[in-house]
């Protein structure tokens, strides 16, 4: 499942961030998803509870948001909300597009007491 092996990043960085503080208990995970990671909400919050199993995230709230994708023209620089799988720019037609949003998964915060 392509969700496992982008929560496993995700975990990464929590765990990083948490060893730089002394934490007892993670509340709340919130992420920003790109629609181009094509991760489903549903799959993401079953490989969150795989990875944060017998952790301090345990129990933790997972919170998705979906980012949309924007690309930007490489020729007129137009940036745009790309809707579709098919780039090309509303402004001049041009398909040289450039994606400036939408691929990441992000650690957007963590809520811990
Ligand atoms: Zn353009």
């Amino acid at each position: 499942m392509h969700e496992m092996s982008l929560m496993g990043g995700v975990f990464e960085l929590i765990e990083q961030t948490l060893s730089q503080h002394e934490v007892e208990r993670v509340l709340q995970v919130k992420l920003r998803v790109g629609e181009l990671t094509n991760a489903q909400p549903d799959a993401l919050q079953m490989a969150f509870e795989a990875y944060s199993k017998d952790t301090i995230c345990e129990g933790a709230d997972l919170l998705v948001e979906r980012v949309p994708v924007l690309g930007r023209c490489r020729d007129c620089h137009h940036e745009f909300n790309v809707e579709t799988m098919f780039f090309l720019c509303p402004n001049c037609q041009n398909t040289g597009i450039e994606i400036i949003q939408g691929e990441e998964l992000l650690l957007e915060s963590l809520e811990v007491e």
